[in-house]
């Protein structure tokens, strides 16, 4: 079968590769001359598989008046009246219930746990490097109705995979790198099994990989304008270059997913949340971290990476609505950079490598991953915070499907159904 691949982030890389090592002939289609030049360029690179917190919670909704009212707020709407926004927000009040976060949680538990096999998988069968390592994660909480609420969700056993729940004293125990003292802290939770790596680096690695397959087309530098319809079918899309055929489609988009959706005639509720992240190399002999961390109240990571052979500390956070808005905001850029001296006493006066990228996020933090209403369409995309962290799961989940294997028929938290 002929499978058009739209966008060439994360999500499409993994997705076309999925597709290809099954048999299909794979066409890769995207706007930039690259891959990966979305919001996959550089992302906080945490892999969070044992701790997902989705964005739609109680916990969000009670926060939302002073997350949106404070000017250093990590959280800001800037959309005006758009009508898109008032759609999604309507569906994330309704999926901040309780019954709907549990459900939530229990499919991306199971969607992360197929994402870890798959990306063992295949950086080891395909000697993919990218600074992939099992460094732990410690989350911290200031806030302690947060704090309780978290130790409610742990969600593996002591033990199973190194979750614990730590004091303050034990936090800066863990990580003495942290400048922060125990009085500010409500405790913290560390998961040994979690890992990072540089999610650019994967994905250049694999458009390698993908290169060298003859069952792989490439259409890069080219727009996706619109789909292409014959009886009740899609086709073809429609691009600047002409029109490209195929059996089946897979929408992999990110954030421009929903355009191409209304296009072809239904809804599909991805909102671009804006986030920031900037790169710092440490001073030589420097005390920097040694496991990713997050910082719950300020909703910002700290993660060190090995960067082209050395270590730098990637910080990222931020969740801006402001529709396709992709400037960089030097305000915005000035949390994560005031965040990190006062956190790690970094030094943060030399280049920093600021930059934006728009999450796809869904109402309920859920990727969509199935058929569309428009027959030969599969979309594959609304990853959110966690597209890194799913997206080979996801990508495995899809050739699957679209394979019509037995196992993938368990999908259904993931249809468009369930968001639309
Ligand atoms: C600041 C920040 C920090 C993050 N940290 C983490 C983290 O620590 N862990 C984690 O798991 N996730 C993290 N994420 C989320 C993760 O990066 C995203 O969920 C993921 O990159 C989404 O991948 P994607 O392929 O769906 O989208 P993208 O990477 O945006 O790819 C979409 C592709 O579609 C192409 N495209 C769009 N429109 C068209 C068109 N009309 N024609 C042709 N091509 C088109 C684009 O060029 C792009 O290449 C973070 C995100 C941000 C912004």
């Amino acid at each position: 079968m002929k499978i058009c691949v739209l966008g060439a982030g994360v999500i499409g890389l993994t997705t076309a590769w999925c597709l290809a090592e099954a048999g299909h002939d794979v066409v890769i289609v995207d706007r930039h001359a690259s891959t990966a030049k979305g919001a996959s360029a550089a992302n906080g690179g945490q892999l969070s598989y044992a701790f997902v917190a989705p964005l739609a919670s109680p916990a969000t909704l009670l926060k939302l008046p002073s997350l949106l009212l404070s000017p250093d707020s990590p959280m800001r709407i800037r959309a005006g009246l758009d009508p898109a926004l008032i759609s999604w927000g309507a569906r994330f009040l309704l999926a901040c219930r309780p019954a709907a976060v549990r459900e939530t949680i229990a499919a991306q538990l199971a969607l992360a746990a197929l994402s870890r096999s798959e990306l063992a998988r295949l950086s080891q069968s395909l000697m993919l490097s990218f600074g992939l390592r099992t460094a732990g994660k410690l989350v911290v909480f200031r806030s302690r109705r947060e704090f309780d609420t978290a130790r409610r969700m742990i969600t593996a056993k002591p033990g199973e995979d190194g979750q614990q729940v730590l004091t303050p004293a034990e936090c800066l125990a863990l990580e003495p790198a942290l400048r922060l003292d125990a009085s500010e802290l409500a405790g913290g939770i560390f998961t040994a099994s979690e890992q990072i790596g540089d999610c650019a680096a994967f994905c250049a690695g694999l458009t390698l990989r993908l290169r060298r397959q003859r069952n792989v087309e490439w259409i890069l530098g080219t727009e996706v304008i619109g789909p292409v319809r014959s009886g009740g079918r899609l086709v073809a899309i429609d691009t600047g270059n002409g029109h490209v055929q195929a059996d089946r489609f897979v929408l992999c988009m990110g954030t421009a997913s929903s355009a191409f959706a209304r296009a072809c005639g239904f809804y599909l509720p991805i909102y671009p949340l804006k986030g920031y992240s900037i790169t710092l190399t440490p001073a030589p002999g420097a005390h920097v971290i040694r496991h990713s961390v997050t910082d719950m109240e300020r909703k910002l990571v700290f993660a060190p990476l090995a960067l082209d052979g050395h270590t730098a500390i990637r910080v990222a956070g931020i969740a801006d609505l402001e529709s396709n808005n992709t400037t960089i905001d030097t305000s915005r850029v000035e949390i994560l950079r005031r965040a990190s001296a006062e956190l790690l006493g970094m030094n943060t006066a030399g280049d920093i490598e600021p930059w934006c990228g728009l999450r796809p996020t869904t109402p309920d933090s859920r990727p969509i991953i199935g058929w569309s209403p428009l027959d030969g369409l599969f979309i594959n995309s609304g990853h959110g915070m966690l597209g890194w962290t799913l997206a080979c799961g996801s990508a495995r989940l899809t050739a699957d499907m679209i394979d019509r294997k037995p196992e993938a028929n368990e999908a259904s938290v993931f249809a468009l159904r369930r968001a639309a």
